[in-house]
């Protein structure tokens, strides 16, 4: 039987980045996903010509170079291009409004100037004028250089002169992010607005968001020349190109192939085994499963040597999803982008208050076909699962829960495309549960609640020598951006820091 170096649980793009890495180190790496599509929460799937998402739709850094996004640096690493699509324009529909909204430093000031007048745009400047100094020092300090688990004294030396000059910034980069606002921010529209990021960035609210990952987007999105990416295919194109870079340096990705175990011996993994009964073997393993799903993969007696307090996490809410084609005659000025918020004061974590939406065949035509647009829309980490989990989706209550839930989309739309009804084509609703199914999450979580003000994620160790996790569940936690670092820290404990410092030499970093 073949022994693999590595075997990775899941080909999420924390275990994409980490295989993909691994393999180009030599390793020889087996990625075993249970689905029928790669990329996890970022899969797409095709139907009557239509590309549909099902995850992210929010790209930055990818392009560039240099780039402080992790992603945009594996793939240069791997040296795999990916075509992307500059945009700036969001639409916005806000209980203060239905606008238009550039990325960038100007547009959104004008904005705020128009909706809450010149005192909010003072609180705006001196709100970016304090993020600025800290998205410097980020930017500064790549994340994957300087995994929190490996820091040495050469690297403490190493950070301490770039930190010396922005000492006083550091105490801010450990508290939640909603402490910067409170600092700045009166401003009710702007509080609402910076809490509405955080939430779209963690499932948190700002005070519980980490402020390194929105100094970090802030720099990407309110700067000058900001803009947004979009790659051309959708999402499908950075997990192909993930693929590649783990296939052409002798990698191997199986699909429909669940995870039923991880074995062990003498307290170390020796490999898994799938439900099919198939067993394969490797002197490592790394889980790109969520925390939850990592423990029902390891035997209660290895599972012991878990702190009880790593084993007892909350967890983030769900979503509900449509997935529509419609005509896309005489819309000419579709956003790409949507966001649909109904009512301030219920709060950006109330269920069905919020709608995220994406169109991206406005950029890319060839996601839908002739004459058709594509658009993927979700309610952003918010609906309950316990109100769908013993639900028959078989059975009428169910059904008819999900058209009264999933409600809100058909509502919000109305307001960008008013005939929208009208347009359909294809229209397929998605609940907790179909979130869980596709994604194999566990209740459908976005993933851990874990309040930046209180800590760190988990890091990528575990408390078994040669078994590591990556993705959401792990720091620096949820977001394209976070588990593409992830899944580099855990290569790196694989092949060690000295190898891993090397490759990462090659792209100057
Ligand atoms: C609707 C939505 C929109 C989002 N929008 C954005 C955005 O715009 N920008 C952004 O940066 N982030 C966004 N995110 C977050 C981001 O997409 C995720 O945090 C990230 O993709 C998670 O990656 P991961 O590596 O943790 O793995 P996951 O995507 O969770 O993948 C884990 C994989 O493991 C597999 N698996 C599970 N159990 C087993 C098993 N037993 N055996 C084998 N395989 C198994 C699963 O099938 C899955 O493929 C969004 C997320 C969602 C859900």
């Amino acid at each position: 039987m073949i022994k693999y170096d590595v075997i990775i649980v899941g080909s999420g793009i924390g275990g994409l980045c980490c295989g993909s890495i691994l393999a180009l180190l030599g390793k020889k790496v087996l990625i075993s996903e249970a689905h029928s599509q790669p990329g996890g929460v970022a899969h797409s799937f095709k139907m009557k010509g239509y590309t549909f998402e099902s995850g992210p739709s929010l790209w930055s850094g990818i392009g560039k170079w240099p780039t402080t996004n992790p992603l945009g640096q594996i793939l240069k690493l791997l040296e795999e291009d990916v075509e992307l699509i500059k945009y700036k324009g969001w639409q916005v529909i806000v209980p203060e409004g239905n606008f238009n909204l550039d990325v960038g430093k100007e547009p959104f000031k004008q904005r705020i100037q128009l909706l809450r007048g010149e005192k909010s745009v003072k609180e705006w400047e001196s709100f970016i004028a304090e993020i600025k100094p800290l998205s410097k020092l980020i930017s500064d300090i790549p994340l994957l250089s300087f995994s929190p688990e490996s820091i040495n004294f050469s690297d403490i030396i190493n950070l301490s002169s770039k930190f010396l000059s922005n000492i006083n910034q550091l105490p801010k980069i450990n508290k939640g992010f909603g402490h910067l606002v409170d600092n700045h921010l009166e401003d009710t529209f702007l509080r609402n607005w910076v809490n509405l990021l955080s939430f779209l960035i963690s499932g948190m609210p700002m005070h519980e968001t980490n402020t390194a990952a929105m100094a970090t987007l802030f720099n990407e999105w309110f700067e000058a020349e900001s803009y947004l990416e979009y790659p051309k295919g959708g999402s499908e194109s950075i997990v192909k190109a993930l693929i590649n870079g783990l296939k052409k340096n002798g990698g191997e990705l199986i699909l429909s192939s669940k995870v039923k175990t991880i074995n062990f011996k003498n307290n170390l993994s020796t490999g898994i085994t799938l439900e099919n009964g198939i067993t394969f073997n490797s002197e490592f393993v790394v889980m790109n499963t969520d925390a939850w799903n990592s423990r029902k993969l390891i035997p209660n007696e290895i599972c012991k040597r878990w702190k009880p307090k790593a084993l007892d996490i909350n967890k983030c809410d769900s979503f509900l999803h449509i997935h529509l084609g419609f005509d896309s005659d005489g819309l000419e000025d579709l956003p790409i982008h949507s966001i649909y918020v109904d009512n301030w004061e219920k709060g950006i974590t109330a269920a069905r208050n919020i709608a995220v939406f994406s169109i991206p065949s406005v950029l890319d035509k060839e996601m839908a076909p002739k004459g058709k647009h594509v658009l993927h829309g979700y309610t952003p980490a918010n609906e309950p699962w316990e109100i769908w989990e013993k639900l028959d989706p078989k059975e009428s209550t169910y059904k008819n829960l999900k058209e009264e839930r999933c409600s809100i989309f058909l509502h919000a739309l109305r307001k960008i495309i008013p005939d929208i009804d009208q347009r359909i084509d294809i229209k397929m609703l998605g609940t907790p549960l179909t979130h869980k199914k596709f994604t194999n999450t566990y209740c459908g979580s976005y993933g851990p609640a874990l309040s930046a003000a209180e800590g760190l994620f988990p890091g990528c160790k575990t408390p078994i020598k040669n078994l590591f996790a990556c993705g959401a569940s792990t720091f620096p936690g949820i977001g394209i951006p976070a588990v593409s670092a992830s899944g580099a820290y855990a290569a790196e404990k694989i092949i060690g820091k000295k190898a891993f410092k090397t490759i990462l030499k090659k792209i100057e970093l």
